[in-house]
Order: C-alpha cells, then sequence, then structure tokens
C-alpha cells in the first residue's frame, strides 16, 4: 500500500472566505500516483472547515449568511470564549461546516458526484493555517 501526506497552505486576506482547493487536491492525488484508495483531506485549525459542496457564488452568500445567523461575529461580548480571543464564532461555524472530508479515488481520479467541488472555509483568517492531505491506496 502506498501512503502520500502533504500539507497545502493558505493565508485568507479576510476574516471569512471560501476557498475551491479541488485543483490543489487534484495536484497531489497526481503526484501520488495511487490509482484506487482514499484521499483525506482536514483543516489543522479549529477555526477552519474543509467541506465539499458546489461552486456557485451564490450559495456561497447563502452560507455566510446561514452561518452568521447561527453564530454572528459581534458582539464579541456574548461568548465566554471571547475573553482573550475574538473568534469564538469562527469555532463554532468551523463545528458546523465540519472539519474534513474523505473521497474516494477511482482510476487515479477523485471520484466526486457531478458538482462536488472541495472548499476550505477560513473563519478567522488573515494569517497562515494549513490543511492536510492524505492519500492512501495503491
Ligand atoms: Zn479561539
Amino acid at each position: 500500500m502506498k501512503s502520500y501526506r502533504k500539507e497545502l497552505w493558505f493565508e485568507t486576506k479576510n476574516r471569512r472566505e471560501f476557498i475551491n482547493i479541488t485543483p490543489q487536491v487534484e495536484e497531489c492525488l497526481r503526484e501520488s500516483q495511487i490509482k484506487e484508495g482514499l484521499l483525506l483531506c482536514n483543516a489543522m485549525h479549529i477555526t477552519a472547515s474543509v467541506f465539499i459542496n458546489d461552486d456557485e457564488s451564490g450559495l456561497h452568500h447563502d452560507f455566510e449568511v446561514f452561518l452568521d445567523k447561527l453564530a454572528p461575529e459581534k458582539p464579541y461580548s456574548q461568548y465566554r470564549h471571547n475573553t482573550y480571543e475574538d473568534n469564538a464564532d469562527a469555532h463554532l461555524k468551523r463545528t458546523i461546516m465540519g472539519r474534513e472530508v474523505v473521497v474516494a479515488v477511482t482510476e487515479g481520479k477523485l471520484d466526486l458526484g457531478p458538482w462536488e467541488q472541495i472548499f476550505y472555509g477560513e473563519f478567522d483568517g488573515k494569517r497562515p493555517k494549513r490543511v492536510l492531505v492524505k492519500i492512501i491506496g495503491e
């Protein structure tokens, strides 16, 4: 069995951003030379997510509104976590959007559905953060 590991780095300009990382993940898969197996992709930070959904700007706006309704950023004082930090909302948003995705690898390709794309979801950005890509298989 082959095993591959790589870290992808991101530093967003804004506090919250969604970045389509499918091309980078596909590049990892090519580099791994694995044809059949499983690919795990996870955020390595507790205020960021990796998730799969549609690459459609209207939907991304809807996600932003939905998440800020459930866990509004402000006022910062509404959260107990915000004693030394201001990112309680980011922890909660990350929990809603999830930590990782697992994608099947078939014939050397990501076995995604027709509109599925892999996204990095940043909720407390403007600093360098990592995403792990781990692939196992043959
Ligand atoms: Zn925090």
